[in-house]
């Protein structure tokens, strides 16, 4: 396994399937730069920052709090519906 904390990447024998970073100070600094990460990302939503949809890079309403736009998620939902029907349908 390589330490999920990327400024460390020591390879490491994991002891549990899961163990994702090879200590516990490297989950903690993971952990704490990932909450940063989140806390900056809604202070600059809260400013105005403009952000665009991933799939259609239309601009973000700041209200959006998903990361594509709302007709793009009416179009991913629409297609896991079909897929969701296509399934009921093979299946009946
Ligand atoms: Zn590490
Ligand atoms: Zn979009």
């Amino acid at each position: 396994m390589i330490c999920a904390n990327t400024e460390c990447a020591t390879t490491f024998d994991s002891k549990t399937h899961n163990q994702k970073y090879c200590s516990d100070e490297c989950c903690r600094v993971a952990t704490n730069k990932r909450i940063m990460q989140k806390y900056y990302e809604k202070k600059a939503i809260k400013n105005g920052a403009k952000r665009l949809c991933k799939k259609c890079k239309a601009q973000l309403s700041r209200y959006n709090i998903e990361d594509i736009c709302s007709s793009c998620l009416k179009k991913t939902n629409a297609k896991s519906r079909k897929l969701l029907q296509d399934i009921i349908d093979e299946i009946i």
